[in-house]
Order: C-alpha cells, then structure tokens, then sequence
C-alpha cells in the first residue's frame, strides 16, 4: 500500500477539541451555552443510533441537548409546529430534523420551515442558494467535513482537478460547491455518466459519495491522487455469514495502492459528520450572538 491513510477519527476528535474549547470560551466570556434540538420522528433503528451519538457529543462539547422524540404516525403540522417552537426558542442555536422522516410527511417542507440560521444541517434552500453563490451559509456536515480534511492535508486545493462522484443534494452538489469555492475544477459524475472510470482518473481529488460497496477500483485512480470515500456500505462479512462488515464506495486495496492519500472506512469520513455538526452549531450560535465566527470551523 502507497497511500498515507487521511485518519478521520482523530481529525474529527480535534474538530471536537476545538469545539470544546471554544465552547467553553463563550460560557466563560459571555454566559452563552449553545444548543441543539435534535428532532426524530419514529423509529428507524440507524437514525435511533445517529440521534443517540449526537446528542452524546453535543453535550461532551458542553453544549445544550435537546432531544425529541415522536411517534412515527406524527401528523406533518405536528412536526411544523414544533420546528415553529424551536425556530423561536433563544436556548435553542441549532435544529436538525432527522431523515429519513415517514413517509406521509413533506420532507422538504419541514426542512424549509426551519429557520435558516438554524439550520445546521445546511439543507434548507436559503443555505443551499448561498452556498451556490459563495455568500455565507450553514454547510451540510459531510461535504465539509471532506473541505476540512483536505484543506489540512494539501493546504491550498487551488487549481486542483476534483472529480465528486454522486449528485445527491447532502453530499455530491454541495461538495461540489465546495470544491468550486476552492478554485478547483470541478466535475460531477452520477449513474448516467459515460465512461466514470476516465472521468475519475483526471482526479487530483476524487469524491466517491455513491452508495455502491468497493465500486470504485485502483485503475479508475490517478497516481498520487487524493481519495475521499464518503459511502458506508454494510455487506457480509467475508469469513462469517452471520456477521456484516462496512466498506466505502471506494475498493481500499487496490485504490490505496495507487492513490497518494485516502481516507478508510469506517474511520475516515463519518466520524466527521458528528463533529461537523457541533462546529455547525457553535457557528450559528455565535452568528445569532453577533460574534466573530469559530476559529477554524467555517469555511
Ligand atoms: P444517494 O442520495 O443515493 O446518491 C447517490 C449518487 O450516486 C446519485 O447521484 C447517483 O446518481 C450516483 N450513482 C449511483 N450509482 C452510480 C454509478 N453506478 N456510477 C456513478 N454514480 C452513481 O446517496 P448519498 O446520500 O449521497 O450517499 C452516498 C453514500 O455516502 C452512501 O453510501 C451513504 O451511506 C454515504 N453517506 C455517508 C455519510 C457520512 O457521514 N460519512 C453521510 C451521508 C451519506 P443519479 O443521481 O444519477 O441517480
């Protein structure tokens, strides 16, 4: 193996370092404690997991969790309602709505009644829209979570080739936006692309975020290249049919072999998800507060 391995677990416990420390700042300095409402509607075992950790590292941050749980047959004005009541509570700098959310709920519609200034996860359209045109905006936690690992790996990304697989609207496009705002040259692949393995072999940075097991292989990898593999795939363990194991959208071996830097899964880009979460938080409580932004949280 070639590649030096991008640790995502450890640049994710510094990220919450980070936090920490400025969190406790704030308290200090200014007797404000951020907060996070987390909202889950029903329950799905992995978002029951997600919500758990969450609120676990928002308040090992020493921020304010505020859990809320509903029944899965939760009317959509229900959850419009209590999103109104989170929009107006001062306690409360952050508001993630878990998804998936049940099916007879307008995803999109509660997503837009959050608060735009409290909307963390970055997926509301005013947030989307400034992201878009380079004015500032909460960004979705994944994508910048993959900004902040390789601004610390390469330093300045400038003029760099990116290639981000997949054009979901939490991961593929705002990592896009992201990369374009690094003065990358960027191009998007998805399942109708023709001939994806040329198109990711002119990556310098390669962004696998698909939701296919090991679908991208060495030889679709430039030499020296950057590998972020943002999928998380469960398959079946090799040795033991009753076990499963998780693998990226990128094959490790054979990618690492050839790739100058990659990040692993798991360890690589999901532990910064969380991470990403709590600077999100920090950020839209100090921009409520008419405070300077986090120091190295934003982008
Ligand atoms: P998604 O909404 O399903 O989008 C997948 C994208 O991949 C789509 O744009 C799709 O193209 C494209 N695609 C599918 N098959 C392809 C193929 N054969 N060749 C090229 N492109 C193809 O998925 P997502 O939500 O973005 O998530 C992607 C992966 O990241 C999943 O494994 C997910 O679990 C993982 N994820 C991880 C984190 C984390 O914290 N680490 C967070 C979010 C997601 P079309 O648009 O043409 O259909």
């Amino acid at each position: 193996m070639a590649a030096e391995i991008i640790d995502g677990k450890a640049f994710a416990a510094k990220v919450r370092e980070r936090v920490a420390q400025q969190v406790a700042a704030l308290k200090a300095a200014q007797g404000i404690v951020p907060g996070l409402a987390v909202v889950l509607v029903g329950e799905d075992p992995a978002s029951q997991v997600y919500v758990r950790n969450k609120g676990v590292q928002t308040v090992e941050a020493g921020m304010a969790s505020f859990k809320h749980k509903l029944d899965a047959a939760t009317s959509e004005a229900e959850i419009l309602s209590l999103v109104a009541r989170l929009n107006a509570d001062p306690a409360v700098h952050g508001i993630l709505v878990q998804l998936p959310l049940p099916g007879h709920v307008d995803s999109a519609k509660v997503i837009n009644a959050i608060d735009p200034a409290k909307d963390v996860d970055g997926f509301h359209i005013s947030n989307v829209g400034l992201l878009g045109t380079g004015q500032k905006a909460l960004v979705p936690c994944t994508p910048l979570g993959c900004l902040m690992m390789l601004r610390d790996y390469h330093g300045s990304l400038s003029g760099m080739e990116a290639v981000v697989v997949g054009r979901s609207n939490i991961v593929g496009k705002p990592m896009a936006q992201l990369l374009l705002g690094e003065s990358c040259t960027v191009t998007v692949a998805h399942s109708r692309t023709r001939d994806p393995g040329e198109v990711c072999r002119r990556a310098d940075i390669l962004v696998a975020a698909v939701g296919r097991p090991e679908m991208i292989r060495g030889d679709w990898v430039k030499p020296g290249a950057t590998v972020i593999d943002v999928g998380i795939n469960r398959v079946p363990h090799p040795d033991d049919p009753n076990k499963t194991r998780l693998v990226g959208d990128c094959h490790f071996d054979s990618c690492a072999a050839v790739a100058g830097a990659i990040t692993p899964v798991p360890g690589g880009v999901g532990p910064m998800t969380i991470a990403c979460l709590l600077a999100n938080t920090l950020t839209a409580c100090c921009r409520a507060h008419g405070l300077p932004e986090p120091e190295g949280l934003t982008v």
